[in-house]
């Protein structure tokens, strides 16, 4: 038997056999339907411990490579992910009165985002079962990981992303040598289409959600975290919520966790949508388990979401944490880009940096307490969204001629 002892449906429960199946339950369709991966945690508890992580020298998330769901270690692909850096910020510490703010980068991962700890799963996945030609769908970050680990495993790789991708993440694209079709649509059109054609043709799909080994990937920044704080876990983990499969991998990492004994307590996980672009906030605010479609309408494309795929693990995840679901307006994702490179020096994309402007619509509603710990996860690097970015600031450079005058003239300036 593999590492991975079964796959389970979260809606009807009903478990499958991992040769079985390979994205989500028949019986309950792609969006009910998605799959938790389950593992035999009392044969793991016997050699994967803290001890065993302390003599670990892999600088990498393939550092917890035994609760990964890789079957043939061989074909993991040599490009460094995770373990990215997780920051103190005593500027938000003083200026919110909590006792711990803490951010992790993973802007920092090979291709900017943090998709990369998603792929770099995948791509193994992909190659024990043999795929050739590859797909996903992706608001660009996914993609563009995606694309860069494909080239690496020297597969063909078809991509959809929406209208409106951002110039860096398609530049992206192209520079790995995938072919990339840009639908006239919005991403949950790119998405359906992606699913269609990968059916039609027979490709691999990396497809967010779909896919149920993506999650698995995403838990490492979760492990990472406990690790990097010595076993000491946030009271709040704040999240950039699109699909829901970053919040809901990260969720499975900390209860994985847990579950092994190597941390004594659980976060609450708070997931933050842009207000243009906000079904899960609205399920929760009706107690619903269902997220409803909205068109969504927000410049923080990497959360642009109007059918999150990851709807029921997501719910379920923040429901079982403690936490909740809130919305941030693009004005505060804006002012949140700019407070983040200027208090902690982080280069955020819009979508990233929902996560501060979530953490300062939770203080303003008096919704955190003074000796807590919070985590913030940046998710994408802000080279990535320039054109966004550059929404965050309103100045323009000064154009000066070549002069000590000119300089002096520009400095008058307010
Ligand atoms: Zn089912």
């Amino acid at each position: 038997m593999g590492k991975v002892v079964a796959l389970k449906c979260v809606t009807c429960r009903k478990t499958y056999d991992p040769g079985e199946i390979d994205y989500t339950c028949p019986a309950c369709g792609p969006l009910r339907g998605t799959l938790e991966v389950l593992y035999d945690l009392d044969r793991l508890r016997k050699t994967f411990n803290r001890e065993s992580l302390r003599t670990n020298r892999t600088n990498s998330h393939w550092r917890y490579l035994p609760i990964l769901p890789i079957e043939k270690p061989e074909y993991i692909q040599p490009l460094a992910v995770g373990w990215t850096p997780l920051y103190r910020s005593p500027v938000f510490e003083q200026q919110w009165h909590l006792h711990r703010v803490w951010i992790k980068d993973d802007g920092r991962n090979p291709t900017a985002s943090y998709k990369d700890r998603a792929s770099a799963v995948a791509i193994v996945k992909a190659l024990e079962k043999g795929a050739t030609v590859v797909t996903a769908a992706s608001t660009g970050n996914a993609a563009s990981s995606w694309a860069a680990f494909t080239a690496l495993a020297g597969l063909e790789t078809v991509i959809f992303v929406p209208r409106n991708a951002p110039r860096a993440k398609i530049a992206q694209l192209l520079l790995f040598g995938a072919r990339v079709l840009q639908v006239e649509g919005n991403y949950d059109e790119a998405f359906d289409l992606c699913v269609r054609a990968a059916e039609q043709w027979g490709w691999y799909n990396r497809s967010t959600a779909l896919n149920p080994y993506l999650g698995e990937g995403k838990k490492t920044a979760a492990l990472e975290i406990c690790e990097q704080l010595n076993w000491q876990v946030p009271d709040v983990v704040i999240v950039p919520v699109g699909d829901g499969c970053i919040i809901q991998g990260m969720w499975k990492g900390f209860r994985d966790f847990y579950q092994l004994g190597f941390i004594e307590r659980l976060p609450r996980l708070i997931g933050v949508q842009a207000e243009g672009s906000a079904p899960l906030v609205r399920a929760w605010e009706q107690g619903s388990d269902i997220a409803e479609a909205v068109r969504p309408r927000t410049l923080a494309d990497s959360i642009a979401v109007g059918i999150p795929r990851d709807q029921v693990k997501a719910l379920r995840a923040v429901r079982e944490s403690g936490g909740k679901f809130i919305a941030v307006k693009d004005e505060e994702i804006l002012q949140a880009v700019q407070l983040l490179a200027r208090k902690s020096g982080i280069m955020a994309e819009p979508a990233a940096a929902a996560a501060l402007a979530g953490l300062k619509s939770l203080v303003e509603q008096g919704e955190l307490h003074e000796g807590e710990q919070v985590l913030l996860q940046v998710t994408g690097n802000g080279l990535k969204d320039i054109d966004g970015v550059l929404q965050a600031v309103s100045r323009a450079p000064l154009r000066i001629e070549v002069s000590l005058k000119a300089v002096e003239q520009a400095l008058q300036q307010p």
